[in-house]
């Protein structure tokens, strides 16, 4: 078994939709980023291919590149669960943690767990998602933006 470690930040801004785990959260701000800028699955995705020693997100896809502008993070992922099969790897569990003082995510978590879990392939009891405020300090405690955290293990498929 190997594991992988993802953190990310994303700055809350108006004029922009607020996605996270592929689920569309009604939300006067947005979280800005060249892609959809959904901070979860970008610790997600940073996890697992830690987990499969490949790098990071921006390194197979750089935030300079324009055939990413705007693109969805489920895609993406789709492209990482791609990644860690081609590695010979299968994903065993994903948990992670928004943190985030508003909106309120808990009736959004289910849906963003179906969504990752169908984008990879896996069951959704593999998949774990959790929300937690920081009591109002630092950045995501006054709005200022949105932090994620995720692990993730893999198993190497012998064949
Ligand atoms: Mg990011």
């Amino acid at each position: 078994m190997r594991f992988g470690l993802g953190y990310d930040v994303h700055r809350l801004v108006e004029n922009r939709q607020l996605i996270l785990g592929g689920v569309e959260i009604p939300c006067e701000l947005g979280l800005a980023g060249h892609s959809d800028a959904d901070v979860l699955l970008h610790a997600i995705k940073d996890a697992l291919l830690g987990g499969v020693g490949q790098g990071d997100i921006g390194r197979h896809f750089p935030d300079t590149d324009p055939q990413y502008k705007g693109i969805s993070s489920l895609l993406l992922l789709e492209k990482v669960g791609a990644i860690v099969k081609a590695g010979g790897y299968v994903v065993n569990n994903v948990d992670s943690v928004i943190v985030a003082q508003r909106p309120k995510l808990a009736p959004y978590i289910g849906q963003m767990v179906t969504n990752i879990a169908k984008t990879l392939q896996i069951e959704e009891v593999r998949i774990n998602v959790k929300a937690t405020t920081t009591e109002g300090l630092g950045f995501t405690g006054t709005g200022e933006g949105i932090a994620a955290y995720a692990i993730a293990s893999v198993f190497e498929v012998r064949g």
